[in-house]
């Protein structure tokens, strides 16, 4: 039998076929690089979740992207995060096991409990935070080992009403980026006694067909059998169709808590779908959960954009107290992103430059420079070349910028203190006296942002 190349010989051969340069370095699987016009959008989309979380009094929260293994790793829990997606590591010589943050909620909670913010007056404490996170998935399409979540939490409250303002915030969000294609879906776990009732009529249920279900159903029936209902392996399994439903077990309380957030989410006409099936990935879960998840095709199996829910026991699991209750939910930015892409919604590009400056003569190369920094000092956004090319290649380079101005500035310029001043879109230049160039680009720039705005206005 021919022994199969491993890796290593591919990629000689491929160093070989680059001339014997060394290989180059890639970034590694399931990860990206964002830059050129898509940082804006990015930024863009920053700007609008950190204005909603301005309105709705969400503070940030930046907390470290990695934690002490034992915040993500908790007892008994069987979701698929925990168990076979996290980054762990340790470094030598020590014996403290770090890991990757999969996600934001379980380094919110350490930190609300470690700095004693359950003694705020006011709660809850309403946070919000952006950034990677990482989990050890097959890539695909909207699914990455290092994504990027946005996410709030309120802790310290348990009230419908904290229920409520989250998902109105989530919605309020997604509705103005402009998705129209979404869906609200929405349940409740209900509270201990609930679940604790619910868990043993599953346990019964699905007893006969343990056997039958997939290796992580096998310890979901252990350690948490409501997750095997969110299994995507065993989905269509027989079994599924009459597996006894979490409404059927609710208690009064549960219930009526339940009833008042679908209440108030009616007044507020924030649609939403009641799934009894939903029990999402995470195994804190108690009471409220939801989804926002893209009805867009092009979304495929990666359709939930956002999800969330409240936590009952988590606060008092890291030591805060007993019987305070939290709630939150993170979106996925790569994938909203995406979704946003579907649906024809364009963010923001590169925007244009107001002036670039064009040297036009070495000589005149530190007087060009003097004029781009003054120019800057005023707050235009202006660039100048750098590479020394030709009249013709700055040219294009102005072209590509979309600057609205080019400053001309060559030998004659630079000997009678001036520069030349072109204004693209008029195909006109004037020869303007050094000092008096703020002014002019003031009032040039304020008539054209004018024009733009009155044709906005048709
Ligand atoms: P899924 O069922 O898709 O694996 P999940 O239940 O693991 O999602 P959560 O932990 O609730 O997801 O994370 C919230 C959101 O973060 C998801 O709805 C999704 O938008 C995003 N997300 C989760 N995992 C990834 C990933 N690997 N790559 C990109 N985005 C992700
Ligand atoms: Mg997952």
């Amino acid at each position: 039998m021919v022994p199969r190349l491993k890796r290593p010989y591919i990629r000689a051969f491929f160093c070989l076929f680059k001339g014997g340069k060394r290989m180059a370095y890639q970034i590694p699987r399931g990860c990206q690089d964002v830059f050129g016009s898509d940082s804006y959008k990015w930024q863009a989309l920053e700007q609008t979740l950190r204005s909603f979380c301005y309105m709705y009094n969400y503070d940030e929260i930046r907390t470290p992207i990695f934690e002490h293994t034992e915040v993500f790793k908790r007892e008994n829990d069987s979701s698929d995060m925990v168990n076979k997606e996290m980054y762990t590591f340790k470094l030598e010589n020590s014996k403290t096991s770090l890991t990757l943050r999969p996600e934001g909620t379980a380094g919110v909670v350490r930190s609300f409990v470690e700095n004693k913010m359950y003694a705020n007056p006011d709660l809850p404490a309403k946070f919000y935070y952006m950034g990677p996170m990482s989990r050890h998935e097959r890539p695909q399409k909207g699914r990455m080992r290092i994504f990027n979540q946005f996410g709030v939490e309120a802790l310290g409250v348990k009230s419908p009403y904290v229920d409520v303002e989250t998902i109105v915030l989530a919605f309020s969000i997604l509705k103005s980026l402009g998705l129209n294609d979404i869906k609200v879906c929405l349940n409740t776990l209900g509270d201990d006694e609930s679940r604790a009732n619910y868990r043993s009529a599953l346990k019964e249920y699905f007893a006969p067909y343990v056997d039958e279900l997939c290796s992580d159903c096998k310890r979901r029936y252990e350690q948490n059998p409501l997750r095997i209902l969110d299994c995507k392996v065993d989905h269509d399994h027989e079994c599924m169709k009459n597996a006894p439903k979490m409404s059927d077990y609710l208690n009064e309380a549960s219930q009526e808590y339940f009833n008042t957030v679908c209440e108030l989410l009616d007044k507020l006409e924030i649609p939403y779908e009641v799934d009894d099936k939903l029990v999402r990935g995470l195994d804190y879960y108690t009471h409220t959960v939801f989804e926002i998840v893209s009805m867009n095709s092009e979304m495929g199996a990666q359709s939930t954009v956002l999800a969330g829910g409240r936590y009952d026991g988590l606060i008092s699991y890291f030591g805060g107290p007993e019987g305070m209750s939290g709630i939150g939910w993170a979106l996925g930015m790569e994938r909203l992103l995406i979704a946003l892409e579907a649906e024809g919604i364009e963010l923001e590009t590169k925007p244009a430059l107001d002036a670039y400056v064009m040297c036009l003569d070495p000589e005149a190369r530190t007087y060009a420079f003097e004029v781009l920094t003054s120019l800057r000092a005023y707050g235009y956004r202006c660039d100048m070349d750098m590479m020394e090319r030709s009249f013709k290649a700055q040219f294009k380079a102005v072209d590509r910028s979309k600057a609205k101005l080019a400053i001309l500035i060559g030998k004659s310029e630079l000997e009678e203190k001036k520069v030349t001043v072109k204004n693209i879109a008029h195909k006109e230049q004037e020869s303007i006296e050094v000092e008096k160039l703020i002014p002019y680009v003031d009032s040039v720039l304020e008539e054209e942002s004018h024009h733009h705005h009155e044709h906005e206005g048709e």
